[in-house]
């Protein structure tokens, strides 16, 4: 701790990871004499590097940019890269661990990274942005490979930005291979990649509903934040299992359609033309735009499903979901509720589903991108997305018998914490000190 004193984000993600975790640790004396924990929360190695490129102007920008490389007990690294002036070594890093119980719960042979960097899109050309990847993956490529680390995308690293990424990783290396995923259908790209984390979401709410609470998505009301690559396909299949999802949000505001938000125009204004989600309230009548994105969790829901951002779910905000009727909170985004929020959670009996276990989906089909990349083949939408739901009902199974085997029977949270940390403890003890 001391050490990482100055790392708010990364000190908050162990924190809440090692409370959960005395259960496990007693049971396991082997774990204290091969010092896992002191190892585990030590990335295996950091990589931080300048990365400068030039404006439309012709003026020279210098940004930072990230990749740790946390750990590899079970696998090659492997975790996204976040482009968002929010980036810092803190940042990177609490998704940093939370990745390696993440891919090790996705039963899936991936170790933990992430990466990224400062640089903000917003508001820059289609051509700024190539020569920014450029430059970023000039320096990234040394560090990365198909057996060695594989990385993703995250908040403003979608398709485009992977495929400028993957041809200047191509070129540097003179190498065509599953270095990245996320990469386009027509270069080794999965089908239902783009899907998985917000079906996977939604699978897996699906699954805790039906296990816990005999119950399911129909009829209820949705309240989703964020109208990004998980929110916007959190909200769609939502809708196809029979929900009405009622918000969508940026970091300006939130749209309210009592009427069911319709995905469509939502990809339309994110995916094709850029824009700000105020737009929808111009284009769908009986919608409502608001200022603020925290305003979304004043919204009367049954269920809640934060997929923007980290911390954006506090103790107040969790207290106005609850007194608005939500029994159900479950995490698209990476750590969006914060501590006093998950306290909220208990306190109410909220069945709670978090980040590590509930938006694995993106992962796994990254994992299951690498497996067609290495057989050199594709699979259809429909293979993915049946191996992608059972894959978070293995998950949901898991992280319940987990919960049962340490003594929190139905605690989803101290389940996916000790589901992730065994396997991966396991494979660094046996693996000797390193
Ligand atoms: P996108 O860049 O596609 O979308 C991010 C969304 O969140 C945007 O709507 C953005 O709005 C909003 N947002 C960002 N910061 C804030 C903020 N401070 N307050 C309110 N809204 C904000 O990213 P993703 O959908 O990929 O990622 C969303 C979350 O899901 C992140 O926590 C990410 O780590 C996590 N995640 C993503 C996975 C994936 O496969 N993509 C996999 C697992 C987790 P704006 O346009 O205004 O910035």
């Amino acid at each position: 701790v001391a050490r990482d004193g100055d790392q708010p984000e990364f000190l908050q993600a162990v924190r809440e990871v090692f409370e959960t975790l005395q259960p496990v640790v007693e049971k396991h004396p082997e774990y204290e004499k091969a010092g896992v924990l002191e190892r585990i929360v030590e990335p295996e190695r950091t990589i931080k590097f300048r990365v400068a490129w030039v404006d439309d102007e012709g003026k020279v920008q210098v940004n930072r940019g990230y990749r740790i490389q946390f750990n590899s007990a079970i696998g090659p690294y492997k975790g996204g890269l976040r482009f968002h002036p929010t980036v810092t070594e803190s940042v990177v890093k609490f998704l940093g661990f939370e990745q390696i119980l993440k891919n090790s719960l996705t039963t899936l042979p991936m170790g933990g990274g992430k990466g990224g960097s400062d640089f903000n899109p917003k508001g820059k050309s289609d051509a700024e942005v190539m020569r920014f990847c450029q430059a970023f993956m000039t320096e990234l490529s040394r560090h990365i490979g198909q057996f060695t680390d594989v990385p993703a995308g995250d908040i403003n690293v979608g398709g485009r930005e992977i495929g400028y990424l993957f041809g200047q990783y191509k070129r540097i290396r003179d190498e065509y291979s599953g270095v990245l995923t996320g990469k386009g259908l027509e270069f080794g790209g999965s089908l239902a990649r783009t899907e998985a984390t917000g079906y996977g979401v939604c699978y897996y709410t699906q699954e805790a509903l039906r296990v816990l609470r005999n119950d399911s998505f129909e009829g209820k009301t949705v309240v989703i934040s964020g109208s990004g690559n998980v929110a916007t396909y959190a909200a769609q299949k939502a809708e196809q299992l029979g929900a009405k999802v009622v918000t969508v949000s940026d970091s300006n505001g939130y749209i309210y359609d009592p009427n069911g938000i319709n995905v469509e125009v939502v990809k339309q204004i994110k995916e094709v033309e850029r824009g700000r989600i105020k737009e929808y309230a111009e284009r769908v009548p009986g919608s409502e735009y608001h200022e603020g994105s925290k305003g979304v969790w004043t919204v009367k829901g049954d269920i809640a499903l934060p997929c923007a951002t980290q911390n954006e779910v506090d103790g107040e905000s969790a207290q106005k979901l609850v007194d608005n009727g939500v029994t159900v909170v479950v995490e698209g985004a990476n750590m969006p509720s914060t501590p006093e929020a998950i306290e909220v959670y208990q306190k109410n009996g909220v069945l709670y589903g978090p980040a590590k276990a509930a938006n694995a989906g993106g992962v796994a089909v990254s994992g299951l991108e690498m497996s067609q990349n290495s057989y050199r083949l594709s699979w259809t939408f429909e293979e993915v997305d049946a191996k992608l739901k059972s894959i978070m009902e293995e998950i949901v199974a898991n992280s319940l018998a987990a919960a049962k085997e340490y003594g929190h029977e139905g605690d989803l949270m101290l389940g996916a914490n000790a589901a992730g940390f065994v396997k991966v403890a396991n494979a660094m003890v046996a693996q000797g000190v390193l």
